[in-house]
């Protein structure tokens, strides 16, 4: 069977999310022909919203799969509804939410599906937690995820201590 490498970014700002974050670790290896190779801290991550809202648990996990990126976004989203997910307004609090960041080193622009993911790389609570996992992470058009972070010093993120 063909084995790819994916990286999840998760969040979660509603019914205690550090308990959210832990149970979406469990469930991404529950997964079909999908299992959890490392997962980052949890951090603290201020809303970028103009909604008041609680902060987020962030994190990041690398998978090892055989679904393809289509079929791993499905078993993503279906994770998100048995959390309880209601979908609303952009950047409206929530209790699960799970996006793909990278698919090994593919590239891919759809209007369901954007491979890297769009915004991972103005996003300090996607990039520190992606870099612990994968200090040497390459992100297709972009570069060392290292060499991203400084331009985002700005954002307040605070690791959480387990
Ligand atoms: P949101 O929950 O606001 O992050 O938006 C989720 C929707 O974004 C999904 O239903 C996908 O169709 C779309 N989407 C586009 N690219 C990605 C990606 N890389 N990871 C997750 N969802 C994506």
């Amino acid at each position: 069977m063909v084995r790819s490498r994916a990286y999840i970014a998760l969040g979660s700002n509603l019914s205690e999310p550090k308990a959210q974050i832990a149970a979406a670790f469990a469930e991404l290896s529950r997964m079909p022909r999908t299992r959890c190779l490392a997962r980052s801290s949890l951090y603290l991550s201020a809303p970028i919203s103009a909604i008041a809202q609680p902060d987020y648990v962030n994190a990041v996990a690398l998978v090892e799969t055989g679904l393809d990126p289509y079929a791993l976004l499905e078993a993503l989203l279906s994770i998100e509804h048995s959390r309880g997910r209601v979908r609303m307004e952009q950047n409206a609090p929530r209790t699960l939410d799970l996006d793909i960041l990278l698919y090994n080193d593919l590239v891919l622009s759809g209007p369901h599906l954007t491979i890297p993911h769009p915004r991972m790389h103005e996003r300090r609570f996607v990039l520190c937690p992606l870099i612990e996992i994968a200090p040497d992470c390459e992100i297709p058009g972009l570069g060392r995820a290292q060499d991203l972070l400084p331009a985002l010093s700005g954002q307040i993120l605070q690791k959480m201590t387990e």
